[in-house]
């Protein structure tokens, strides 16, 4: 295996969360000026590199065992890697494909088929990785237990506009390994608390969902999502192109709501569906998968939602009818 280190530029910079960020040399290729400002991100592990330029929004990714895309290939190029370089990667890869390439695989074919699709969307331009340097926004996601991994950019509210005065992150919205949105959330608590960019019927989180996983958690919020490798439908319900795509991924759902009022709406959604629901008993404090998180921690909370999991109709409505008391008092 080449390491694709070995090819960028000399001036970088190291995240936190593993992000490797220099000028990104895709930008001049794709009609925008040279990127000074080191707006390129590349991260690498064992399995591939993943790269997304917050310039000009070029974005390409390589996996160990799949073929070296197109624009892997351009990327490559531009890093002035050489073409026999290049091929030798590619043969490598193929030799070391794997069930998980073939899944994954059949998961993208299977959404292409059912016309699952959405459109790509520019991150907003202010955008910036957060990094361990900027303590206020990498201690507020330690906070809430989003993974390392997961790409998250600052909002410094320092400007005048309206909706970048206010500090907070921003956490990009991906589908099959393309940005198709983003929601900005900001740390005070007034309202409102996010901004979306959302296309109709988007599922977040589907791109943490491990093709040899066989259930799928669909919690309401974001953060409960991250917290938890869940799917989120970023409301207290579940629309019909929701309910389509989720279906689309051939797991066991199980609903996990909020536990307060809106959540309880979306019991009743569940039970519609035919999905089983879960509504673990967790301290009054704990109001949510994030909450949980943060109180137990990761396995925890999973072994708590695996055990209150019912998918009894009449089960599902007497814990709701519990739950719905304990909330009126
Ligand atoms: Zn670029």
């Amino acid at each position: 295996m080449i390491s694709v280190q070995n090819y960028l530029p000399g001036k970088r910079k190291n995240t936190a969360s593993g992000w490797i960020s220099f000028n990104a040399p895709c930008c001049v290729h794709n009609g925008e000026s040279q990127d000074r400002r080191q707006r390129g991100g590349i991260k690498i592990t064992d399995q591939g590199w993943s790269f997304h330029c917050f310039n000009c929004g070029f974005t390409a990714s390589f996996i160990l065992g799949r073929t070296l895309s197109f624009k892997a290939r351009r990327l490559l190029q531009w890093l002035n890697v050489p073409q026999e370089e290049i091929e030798r990667v590619n043969l490598e890869s193929l030799r070391q494909r794997n069930i998980q390439g073939i899944l994954e695989d059949r998961q993208r074919t299977a959404h292409t088929v059912q016309g699952i699709e959405f459109e790509d969307r520019d991150l907003p331009e202010e955008f910036a990785l957060v990094d361990r340097n900027m303590t206020v926004h990498y201690q507020y996601l330690r906070d809430r237990c989003v993974p390392e991994n997961y790409p998250i950019g600052m909002i410094h509210g320092n400007t005048d506009d309206k909706f970048t005065r206010r500090q907070g992150v921003i956490i990009p919205f991906t589908y099959d390994g393309r940005i198709v949105g983003h929601t900005r959330r900001f740390f005070d608590d007034h309202n409102p608390r996010y901004i979306h960019d959302m296309q109709p019927g988007f599922v977040f989180g589907t791109d943490m969902q491990q093709p040899d996983w066989q259930h799928a958690i669909v919690v309401e919020g974001v953060f409960d999502a991250l917290s938890i490798g869940g799917l989120a439908v970023l409301h207290a319900e579940i629309n019909d192109a929701q309910t389509r795509l989720i279906r689309s991924l051939d797991r066991e759902i199980t609903v996990v709501p909020d536990q307060d009022e809106a959540g309880m709406k979306l019991v009743d959604r569940a039970i519609e569906l035919g999905w089983a629901v879960s509504m673990p008993d967790w301290p009054d404090h704990v109001k949510d998968v994030n909450d949980a998180v943060k109180q137990f921690g990761r396995l925890v909370t999973l072994i708590h939602i695996f055990q209150a999991r019912e998918t009894s109709r009449i089960k599902i409505e007497l814990r709701k009818k519990q739950l719905a008391k304990r909330l009126r008092h």
